[in-house]
């Protein structure tokens, strides 16, 4: 049965299922045998919030069984030795990835580079020495990086950052600090986002540059891990830049033009958080549906009660919309059009649908829905976080009616 009259070419079906068959062989099996590290928190990361160097192999381990597979770097351009997919492939891996591994089976999510956090066509743009150096061992999973843009005083407004490189001999120093900077406690190397030309920076118009530094640079210094939602660790992190040196071929792409270097990921960013809110929340609906069926109330399976099946009916209405959006955006992308506004519509709508879609499948599962075994809660928290990071919500409303007003009225 399919619900979708524009399906998937056969080569993405094809893909889709080779990697259920890979989710199941690297990642199931891996929480299985080491579900005493992966499932305990107190376990899992360290005092200072860092995962725990047991846990970092394993996810090590993923990012290069699936690079040897040949999933990792399917969508990296063919140019830096990737296999070069597009936007509706990047979908729709990554949609069957939080499909079947939402945030029990949470390694899965190594199994794509994202594009912020390994290779992608952002390394298009770093000088011959920088991929000498690191593309190998990125493209075969061994490094990882981090994308460090936001600052304590500069978040939807990235123009405010106060990051200074100041010109030193033929490279820069850096100075300043960065927020949110995910995957940077655990990275091999950072794209650091710094004001290079502090005149034009201020009249907004570019002044800003890209730099790539590797995290053992004397001067960067990780400040604190951040902790969201009670966790006793995480992914994201306070950066210190002390007066790092920064060497010439450490320039990413022209100076003075960094945003376009971020420009390079802004799509698959929240093309890659609408399949999260797809997926997860498509598995969310599938364990509602298993309960409602048997928990029964007052003589009767709930199912029965609209009061528990009208909030999924309705859920169900947002995720098949959120899904045929994604394919659109995905398929325009492909097509080699902007559809600035096509992907911030889907990006908002998705990943609000997911929260709310999660929020609903706790709320039919009554007490049962808060326990950490459903893993239902973590997923409403990621989905949660993805309605601020990659562009909030609001600011994308803001794109979108900004191109309504340029003259881009139709949908
Ligand atoms: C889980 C997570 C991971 C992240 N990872 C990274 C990362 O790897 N690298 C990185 O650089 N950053 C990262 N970020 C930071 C993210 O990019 C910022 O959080 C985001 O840009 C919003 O900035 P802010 O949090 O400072 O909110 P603010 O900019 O302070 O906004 C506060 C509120 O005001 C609203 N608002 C602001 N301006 C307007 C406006 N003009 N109109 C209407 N509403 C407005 C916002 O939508 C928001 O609701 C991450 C964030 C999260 C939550």
């Amino acid at each position: 049965m399919s619900a979708i009259a524009m399906g998937y070419p056969p080569e993405i079906d094809a893909l889709r299922e080779g990697l259920d068959g890979f989710l199941r062989q690297e990642v199931v099996s891996r929480h299985e045998r080491h579900a005493d590290l992966l499932d305990n928190e107190r376990r899992l990361f360290t005092d200072e919030g860092r995962y725990h160097p047991d846990a970092l192999a394993l996810i090590r381990e993923v990012r290069m069984a699936a690079a040897q597979a040949g999933y990792y770097t399917m969508c990296v351009p063919t140019s830096l030795g990737g296999a070069g997919l597009g936007h509706l492939a990047w979908f729709a891996g990554w949609e069957r990835i939080f499909h079947r591994c939402s945030e029990h089976h949470w390694l899965g999510h190594y199994a794509i580079s994202h594009w912020a956090f390994g290779p992608s066509a952002v390394l298009t743009q770093v000088s011959e020495r920088a991929r000498a150096e690191m593309l190998e061992s990125m493209m075969a999973g061994r490094a990882s990086m981090c994308f460090g843009m936001s600052e304590p005083g500069a978040g939807s407004d990235a123009m405010m950052m106060k990051s200074r490189a100041v010109p030193d001999g033929d490279g820069w120093r850096l100075s300043g600090s960065k927020i949110w900077t995910t995957n940077s406690p655990y990275a091999d190397y950072c794209i650091v986002f710094a004001v290079t030309d502090p005149q034009r920076a201020a009249q907004r118009r570019g002044g800003i540059s890209a730099f790539l530094v590797p995290t053992r640079a004397p001067g960067f210094v990780v400040e604190r891990v951040i902790r969201m939602w009670g966790s006793a660790g995480g992914d994201e992190a306070v950066l210190h830049f002390d007066d790092v040196r920064i060497e010439p071929w450490q320039l990413v792409g022209e100076r003075d033009k960094g945003f376009a270097i971020a420009m390079l990921g802004v799509n698959l960013g929240r093309l890659y958080n609408s399949a999260r809110a797809v997926g997860q929340s498509r598995w969310a609906l599938e364990k509602a549906l298993d309960h409602v069926k048997v928990r029964e109330a007052f003589g009767h399976p709930i199912a029965e009660y609209q009061g528990v099946s009208f909030p999924l009916a309705e859920s169900t209405m947002q995720m098949h919309a959120a899904h045929l959006m994604c394919l659109n955006a995905a398929r325009l992308l492909d097509a080699g059009l902007p559809a600035r506004k096509e992907v911030a519509m889907t990006k908002a709508f998705a990943t609000q649908m997911g929260a709310q879609a999660i929020d609903r499948v706790i709320q039919a599962h009554g007490a049962m829905g808060m326990t950490t075994e459903m893993g239902l809660t973590e997923a409403w928290q990621s989905l949660r976080k993805v309605n601020i990071a990659d562009g909030s919500n609001e600011i994308l409303r803001r794109t979108i009616f900004k191109e309504l007003l340029d003259g881009d009225t139709d949908w």
